[in-house]
This record gives structure tokens, C-alpha cells and sequence, in this order.
């Protein structure tokens, strides 16, 4: 039996290799596409990223801190994240921890402890044995398809398949949801699109990239302001920058700021005040190439975009090994199962301005925990008994997140990173007690 398995060479696999690597665990990455950069690199098939899309959290606050960018650019392309987490890998030796064009087909428990890990790839398939395993294979890749009333006539596509604005050239088009993606392909869409129009359940918050020059989210770092007065002010402080997107048709927000992911696209707002676009209410039905919308309208369109945004999916392990509860498994701190089987879960968390350090943290913490597992069990025994005796921290900082699918696993950034680093602190503090003894 090997040490650990990581399944995924994007920028959380990477991270899980880095800190392993650190702490002198042997790991074997799996990575199905040809590279790194898991949804960065466009080439990847299961790649949901499209030629438009640039970072959508700044630069600063979204790097690993141990390798700054090299761009002077506040939100880079995905081209240049790609080149990113090429370079990252290669910096540090990353690449050859891993085994690429190779799928993990299933992971399951092996009679003698640890994980059975089975892979399909250029030697055909291969099963292998690991005293743990890390699923870092991605949130954003399988999408999430609603059910409508009705049989649509023309193209049903959902964004995971939106690579370039030519798949709308000259199409009527209309966009169903106003997440981040499908707020850049509406924008794509009005330059290449016949005519553009979006359907929304419910109403949005838009931040600008940037305010007074400076990129929104460096802005109140390191001390944030208490929960309702941060919602007060920045409800408020937004609107003056971006206006009120109900004058620009969208309805009004029946939840409060940073109860759902905001919207960081203005652009959307500009291109509505141009009248290059319509918000549309829920659709009620499709009639052929006829979309009606819950308040009676109703138009024709060639081509529905799908923004309904995308699934958990952790094909390769049962259900039961993940202790799911509804929509996500239910973990600590997103990452540790609560039985400590030896299955860890990297970059399964959603928030405002994590970045790849977050994820890094996730990384340091897992790997701080098995390397006490492996050199001072009884450090390691505390950190369980932490987790599975005590209550779970708060990780919202008292925001109610809308209960959607998206929201199942997200979390307050603050609340988040506050949290992992303390619990490695508590694990390495430990070691520290222990070695002055
Ligand atoms: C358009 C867009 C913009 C975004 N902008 C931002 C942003 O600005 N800031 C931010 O923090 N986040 C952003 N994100 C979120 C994004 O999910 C993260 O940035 C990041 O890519 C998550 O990294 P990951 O390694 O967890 O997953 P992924 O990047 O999805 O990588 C997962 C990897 O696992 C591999 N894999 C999957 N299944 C298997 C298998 N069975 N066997 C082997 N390998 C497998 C995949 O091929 C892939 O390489 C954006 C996402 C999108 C789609």
C-alpha cells in the first residue's frame, strides 16, 4: 500500500500535491485530461470554461501567495491562468506526481484498509492501493438540466457546452439564468446574437470590478465590517456605482446582499441600458419555438441557453462513503468525513473571494492532519475528536444563504479561512507542546 491518491490536477489537485509534497507524503495524482490546470485549460474536454471568461475574483486575492502571477492584469484570461497553473506545476515539481489522460473510474474500500483505486488510461486500466484518498475532481463540471413544461423546437445547449459567441451568431437566443457565466455570454451574445434575452427566477446583486479604481474585492480585507452593517452599507454603496438593477428590469432581490453569489459583471447593466437586451420573467412553457414566461409574455427563439449552473458529482465513489444529506455531502469544514475513512474532499466549497490560498489552506490542513496521523497518532486522535465530539463551527458568519443547490456547500470566506487555519494551527501547535516536552 502506497500513501494517498489525489484525483484531479486543477487548481485544487495541484494545491493537495504542493502541501503533500511539503510535509514529505507520497501521493499519485490522476488527472483524465492531458494537463494541469483542471477547468483553466479550455482543452480539457471536461473544461467548462469559454474563450470570453477572465477571472472573475482579482488577481492579488485570488494567487497562491508562495507564486504570484505574472501579469500586471487585475483579472487575467483563462489563457493566462492556464500558463498560471502550468507554471506553478512545474516550479515545483508537480507534474511528475502525476499520471495524466488517466480516469478514475472507482474508489472503493479494500478488506485490508485504505482505498482500491481504479483507473483507466494509457496502460489500460490499473487498480491500485492507498491508505487514503483525495477527490479534488471538480464542482463545476456536471451540469445542472431543470425540467420545463413543454417540448422546446429549436437548440436546448447548456453553457458547459459554450465555448465561442459564433454558436450564437445570428440566432435568437435566450438565456435562462443570470449566474457570472450566463451574465458573460449575455454579453458575448450581444454582439453576435439576432436578439438577446434573459429569463430570471429571482433578482440579483451586481458588483463592479471595479470602485474607485481599486478592484472591488481588495476593498475592507483583513478586519470585515459586522455582518448588517456590511450588507447596509455595501447594498448601498453598490447600487450608487452599478444604479438599481430593477431600473434596468431585473426584480428586486426578495433576499439581502451576500445571501447568494453576486453578480460581478456591469457590463450586463450597460448593454440593458442600451436596450440590447430584455429580462424576462420564470418560463412557464415551451410551445415549439415559443417560450411563455410567467408574467403571459411570451416570444420565439432558436437557441436556450441553460445558466442553471452545475451538480456535486463524485461518480467514482458510492454515496454512502461521502455521507451525503441532500444536495452535498455533509463534511467538516467541507473536506474531513465525519467517520474518518480516509476519504478527503479538496475545493468543494463555494464563496466570495476564496482563491486558490483558500483552497491551498484546505490542502495544508489535510496534509497537516495526515502527517500527525502518521508520526504522533495521538495529535491525530485530538484533531478527530475535535470533529466528531463537538460542535461543527459556523462557517455562514450569520449570512442565510438561499437554500439552492449552488448554496448547498457554500460558505463566508472569512468565517471559512478563520476556521481551516485555525485547525491547523491547533494540529501544529500540538506538535510544537509535544516537541518542548
Ligand atoms: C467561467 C468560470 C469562472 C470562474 N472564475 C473564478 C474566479 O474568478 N475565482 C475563483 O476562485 N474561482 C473561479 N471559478 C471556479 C473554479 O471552479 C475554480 O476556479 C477552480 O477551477 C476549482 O478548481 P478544482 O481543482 O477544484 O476543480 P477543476 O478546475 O474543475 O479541476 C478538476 C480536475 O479534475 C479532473 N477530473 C475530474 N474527474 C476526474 C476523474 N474521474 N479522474 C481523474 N481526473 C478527473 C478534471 O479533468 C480537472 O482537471 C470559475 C469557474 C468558471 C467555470
Amino acid at each position: 500500500m502506497t500513501d494517498y491518491a489525489v484525483i484531479g490536477a486543477g487548481p485544487s489537485g495541484l494545491a493537495m500535491a504542493r502541501a503533500l509534497q511539503k510535509f514529505g507524503i507520497a501521493v499519485t495524482g490522476y488527472e483524465a485530461s492531458h494537463s494541469v490546470g483542471g477547468l483553466w485549460d479550455i482543452t480539457n474536454p471536461r473544461s467548462t470554461m469559454y474563450d470570453s471568461a477572465h477571472l472573475i475574483s482579482s488577481r492579488t486575492t485570488t494567487q497562491f501567495s508562495e507564486f504570484a502571477m505574472q501579469t500586471t492584469a487585475d483579472y487575467p484570461s483563462h489563457r493566462v491562468m492556464q500558463q498560471y497553473f502550468a507554471d506553478y506545476a512545474d516550479a515545483f515539481g508537480l507534474r511528475e506526481l502525476f499520471r495524466f489522460d488517466t480516469r478514475v473510474t472507482a474508489v472503493e474500500p479494500a478488506d485490508a484498509g485504505g482505498w482500491l483505486v481504479t483507473a483507466a488510461g494509457p496502460d489500460g486500466e490499473t487498480t491500485a492501493h492507498y491508505r487514503g484518498v483525495i477527490l479534488a475532481n471538480g464542482t463545476l463540471a456536471e451540469p445542472n438540466v431543470p425540467n420545463f413544461a413543454g417540448e422546446f423546437a429549436g437548440e436546448i445547449m447548456h453553457t458547459s457546452k459554450y465555448k465561442h459567441p459564433t454558436q450564437l451568431a445570428g440566432k435568437r437566443v435566450l438565456i435562462i439564468g443570470a449566474g457570472n457565466s450566463g451574465c458573460d455570454i449575455a454579453v458575448d451574445a450581444v454582439h453576435h446574437a439576432a436578439s438577446i434575452d434573459m429569463s430570471v427566477r429571482r433578482g440579483y446583486y451586481f458588483v463592479p470590478r471595479y470602485i474607485l479604481g481599486r478592484p472591488s474585492d481588495t476593498l475592507n480585507q483583513g478586519k470585515p465590517l459586522p455582518r448588517p452593517i456590511k450588507q447596509f452599507v455595501d447594498k448601498h454603496l453598490l447600487q450608487a456605482f452599478t444604479g438599481d438593477p430593477v431600473k434596468f428590469g431585473f426584480p428586486k432581490p426578495n433576499y439581502k446582499i451576500y445571501e447568494s453569489h453576486p453578480i460581478v459583471n456591469t457590463l450586463i447593466l450597460n448593454h440593458l441600458g442600451q436596450g440590447d437586451l430584455r429580462i424576462m420573467a420564470d418560463i412557464e412553457r415551451f410551445d415549439g419555438h415559443t417560450v411563455h414566461f410567467a408574467d403571459g409574455r411570451h416570444d420565439d427563439y432558436d437557441l436556450i441557453l441553460l445558466a442553471t449552473g452545475y451538480k456535486l458529482d463524485y461518480p467514482m465513489v458510492s454515496k454512502e462513503h461521502l455521507n451525503w444529506r441532500g444536495m452535498a455531502p455533509d463534511l467538516f469544514l467541507n473536506i474531513f468525513t465525519p467517520s474518518f475513512n480516509g476519504l478527503y474532499v479538496m475545493g468543494m466549497v463555494e464563496a466570495s473571494g476564496l482563491g486558490w490560498q483558500g483552497r491551498y489552506e484546505q490542502a495544508e490542513l489535510i496534509a497537516s492532519y495526515l502527517h500527525a496521523e502518521q508520526h504522533d497518532p495521538q495529535r491525530a486522535e485530538r484533531f478527530r475528536d475535535r470533529v466528531t465530539l463537538q460542535p461543527w463551527p459556523d462557517l455562514t458568519a450569520g449570512y442565510k444563504y438561499l437554500g439552492l443547490e449552488r448554496m448547498s456547500y457554500y460558505v463566508n470566506k472569512d468565517a471559512y479561512r478563520n476556521a481551516v487555519r485555525h485547525e491547523t494551527h491547533a494540529i501544529h501547535a500540538a506538535y510544537a507542546e509535544a516537541a518542548s516536552h
